[in-house]
């Protein structure tokens, strides 16, 4: 399944496995890394669609 082109251009682009890989490892690989055809370059795809990353804290909570 190719990549859509709208997809790509929102997506953060990594100039290589490696460095995809590390932004990965922060979010706990809850994403991964894959090769993007459209712009040869890597995105991450994963569960976090729909789904915020969680912020570290809520300072409105109170
Ligand atoms: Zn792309």
């Amino acid at each position: 399944m190719r990549t859509r082109l709208r997809i790509c251009k929102e997506k953060v682009r990594f100039a290589d496995h490696a460095a995809a890989l590390a932004v990965a490892a922060v979010h706990g690989y809850r994403v991964r890394p894959y090769c993007c055809d459209r712009c040869g370059s890597f995105h991450l795809s994963g569960r976090l669609k729909g789904k915020r990353i969680p912020r570290p804290s809520s300072p409105s909570l109170k």
